[in-house]
């Protein structure tokens, strides 16, 4: 097995502390990741002594600005196995499928061709494509999922056709843990002349991530889940695949030369990152993923396990609690108590210091699907400890008692 955190890293984000001093059990990592001091840091300089434009400028400091800017775009190329003409800086994830549905989606699909999604797609891989599909005529089918809620590929094999021309799934869910084997899923996609996109937004931060491994076509991910800023994110996309994509959105930076009679485009990824980038945030994205490899992805995977399994024996002993998702779930436990509302479970573990996530989480076919309005939804990171899992422990107890339950 590989080695496993053995640094406090807590101390290393400033996130981790209440207003009284106190330490925050922060058990929504998969919503949002806290910050690293080195990630604040990065972004403070670039902020500050380091500040100018990008692309533009024939001062000394722009042209400095601009090699950090596309460092920082190889440095996320290198976090993924990909090329660094491979990846567009976008706003985040959500960003990401919509420039994929609007630029490779409107030019390659039409009327008749179908796209496979399944049951526990993010709000963000659902609606992007629905809005595409009305547009040239495209349908949509939905891959079931398995008893412990995996995305089930038998299923999706047996739904594959020819006029499938594309197959978008969640690398792991962010309701239920449970991880894409990718591998099979590309191979599905491919032997039907399919392209695979995948949603990274919770693999990348949980797992070692090798797109040339996984053979997908497009990757996604949001800087803000992986210990990085808001406002950024990536599209990886193969570069034949890239190169062939029109662009999206119009403006500075994206073209070649511009006309009133006719404007030519600059190639990828410059021809989608339309207007002056997100710069300090770029920046402070590739010191996150300096941050993330310095702990090293298996070992970040073999801490959250551990956590995930403490957890789930601990939720599975109790008789009034259904848990959701499979046992190797990457970093995230759904569940529900019986009787107890997790809005009302959530607001009592609030007072105690522990913050989880209750709700539909951006995934309400997910919600129909397993039959409840939200589950509660306790995920880890890199920071979290046995001590968050006490905390827990402890405030569900005390809402049980609250409750009458006990
Ligand atoms: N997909 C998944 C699986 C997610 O967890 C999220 C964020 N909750 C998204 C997509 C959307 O990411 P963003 O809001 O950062 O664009």
């Amino acid at each position: 097995a590989p080695a496993t955190i053995t640094r406090d890293l807590r101390a290393e984000f400033p996130g981790l502390t209440t207003a009284e001093g106190q330490p925050w059990h922060y058990l929504d990592t998969a919503a949002t990741a806290q910050k690293p001091r080195a990630v604040i840091d990065a972004m403070a300089r670039a902020l500050g002594e380091d500040y100018a434009t990008v692309h533009r400028g024939v001062y000394a400091r722009s042209a400095e600005m601009t090699l950090a800017y596309e460092a920082a775009r190889r440095r996320i190329a290198r976090f993924l196995g990909g090329l660094e003409e491979e990846v567009v800086f976008t706003r985040g994830a959500t960003e990401a499928i919509n420039l994929v549905a609007q630029t490779w989606g409107r030019t390659n699909l039409k009327a008749g061709d179908r796209i496979l999604l399944s049951q526990l797609e993010h709000h963000s891989n659902i609606v992007p494509w629905q809005m595409i599909a009305a547009e040239v005529g495209a349908h949509i089918d939905v891959c079931p999922l398995t008893d412990d809620h995996c995305i089930d590929l038998d299923a999706a094999e047996a739904m594959l056709t020819e006029r499938h021309k594309l197959v978008a799934l969640a690398h792991v869910s962010n309701v239920t843990g449970s991880v894409l084997d990718a591998k099979r899923a590309a191979a599905l996609a491919h032997k039907v002349g399919a392209k695979l996109l995948l949603d990274g937004c919770q693999s990348a931060p949980h797992m070692g991530v090798n797109v040339s491994a996984l053979d997908c076509d497009f990757y996604v991910f949001s800087a803000h889940k992986l210990y990085g800023p808001t406002g950024i994110g990536a599209l990886w996309a193969r570069a034949e695949l890239l190169d062939a994509m029109p662009p999206w959105q119009g403006g500075g930076a994206m073209i070649d030369r511009v006309t009133f009679e006719a404007t030519t485009y600059a190639p990828a990824p410059q021809r989608f990152e339309a207007g002056t980038p997100a710069i300090t945030e770029a920046i402070a994205f590739a010191a996150a993923a300096d941050y993330v490899d310095a702990i090293g992805r298996d070992q970040i995977h073999a801490h959250e396990a551990a956590l995930v399994t403490r957890l789930r024996r601990e939720l599975g002993a109790m008789n009034d609690v259904t848990l959701f998702g499979p046992a190797d779930s990457a970093g995230i436990v759904s569940f529900a108590i019986d009787d107890i509302h997790p809005h009302d479970l959530g607001t009592i573990l609030d007072e105690a210091n522990v913050a989880i996530r209750a709700g539909h989480h951006c995934a309400q076919p997910l919600m129909d699907y397993l039959g409840v309005p939200a589950t509660a939804r306790a995920s880890f990171g890199l920071y979290s400890t046995e001590a968050d899992i006490d905390a827990f422990i402890a405030g569900v107890a005390r809402t049980r008692r609250i409750f009458g339950k006990a």
